[in-house]
């Protein structure tokens, strides 16, 4: 693949392999972050008051159940401020949706209706006048007018780079920054990373009013040098799986040479290191948090009755954890994997995939290093 913009919107639709049925793992991160979000709210209103309209944009929505709840808890906050201060306006307020041009736009825009309803049923006579709309474009880059903005949202999207990096020839049977990735790898995802995330704060900077708040959830690296520790072993397991499939001649040896995800997970220096340099921003919270690569899988109220198979004290057989674990990396990674390899490997490939997270979470109980951070506008 080559240095290409790469589109790296979700699986698309409401189909058993869609993110809209397989977003329950990033819901389990996004409640975690949930008081980062509503203190960063109630400072922010406490310095400056409600604006008359309130304009905010959650940026990467996607499409599925996870977009519209965090609006709804939004809102939520905006009441319980506006009670506690006895306030008597409510502001108005303008919602944009954004993700790539790729994105199930109409998909979140069926979701529409019922929110309003749902809305106006929970907030009565205090039912706040919200417009909501879509953005499609690219966050890595200007997407709003000049000081239009008091509030940006991003969950799980901020780890995705706007290309491949470039320089990631020796990278081979690796799919990603991984432990066994020669040295030069490292410094070329970093340099692309700074080089996105120094872009996003300039054009943010520009887009929002001062005194305005950014709450940014992404995956992150827990260690500062990439080589002592392997983050994201799932994506090693999901290259262990090509490799079987390049052996067995099903998958030629030079895609998988050519293949790596356009992702990057941070360190808390590196992430410090850009906001300080790029200076648009106050670093106001940094929170880190770990959530287990199997967490949805108790929660899952839509498992589609693979759950009724569980084991005997109740616990889920590794079997099954390791296909719903395997169903929701399917739902952000598919659509990259099948536009460099075809779509005609992937039920194989995410099968032995399946089974090789089984093993995996068998013997051990890893989890994703997450990060949130709370960013005020100088
Ligand atoms: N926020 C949702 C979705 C996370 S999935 C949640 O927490 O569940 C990540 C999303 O980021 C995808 O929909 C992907 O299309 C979007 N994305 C990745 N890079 C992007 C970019 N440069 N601009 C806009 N959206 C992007």
């Amino acid at each position: 693949m080559g240095v290409k913009e790469v589109d790296v919107h979700m699986t698309v639709g409401n189909g058993a392999t869609s993110y809209a049925n397989n977003s329950a793992h990033q819901k389990i991160g996004i409640s975690k972050a949930k008081y980062v979000l509503d203190e960063s709210l109630k400072e922010m209103f406490a310095d400056d008051g409600f604006p008359d309209c309130f304009k905010m944009v959650d940026l990467g929505c996607s499409s599925g159940p996870n977009t519209l709840s965090v609006v709804a808890q939004i809102i939520g906050t905006i009441l319980r401020v506006r009670r506690l201060n006895n306030v008597d306006e409510l502001p108005e307020m303008e919602v944009f949706l954004n993700d790539l041009e790729g994105n199930d736009f109409n998909n979140l825009f069926k979701l529409l209706p019922s929110f309003y309803k749902k809305l106006k049923e929970a907030t009565g006579n205090e039912a706040i006048r919200c417009f909501v709309s879509g953005l499609p474009g690219s966050f890595y880059g200007r997407l709003f007018p000049s000081k239009t903005l008091n509030f940006v949202y991003s969950s799980f999207s901020l780890q995705w780079l706007s290309k491949i990096p470039e320089g990631l020839e020796d990278n081979k049977e690796n799919i990603h920054m991984a432990m066994a990735s020669p040295p030069g790898i490292f410094e070329a995802y970093a340099t692309q990373y700074r080089r996105d995330f120094t872009t996003f704060l300039t054009s943010r900077g520009q887009e929002m009013v001062r005194g305005g708040r950014m709450v940014l959830t992404f995956v992150g690296r827990s260690v500062e040098d990439p080589s002592t520790r392997d983050d994201c072993a799932h994506f090693t397991l999901l290259a262990s799986s090509l490799i079987e499939m390049v052996n067995e001649g099903l998958v030629k040896e030079s895609d998988l040479h050519s293949f790596n995800m356009p992702i990057y997970t941070p360190s808390k220096q590196e992430v410090e290191g850009v906001i300080h340099n790029e200076g648009s921003f106050n670093l106001e919270k940094f929170e880190p948090f770990l959530v287990p690569w199997d967490a949805h899988v108790k929660h899952e109220d839509h498992t589609r009755g693979r759950i009724s198979q569980l084991g005997a004290e109740g616990s889920v057989p590794d079997h099954i954890r390791g296909k719903l674990v395997s169903d929701f990396i399917r739902a952000y990674t598919e659509p990259v994997l099948a536009s460099h390899f075809g779509s005609s490997i992937i039920d194989n490939l995410y099968g032995r995939y399946a089974k090789k997270l089984a093993e995996y979470l068998a013997r051990e109980q890893p989890s994703f290093f997450n990060i949130i951070i709370c960013l005020s506008k100088k």
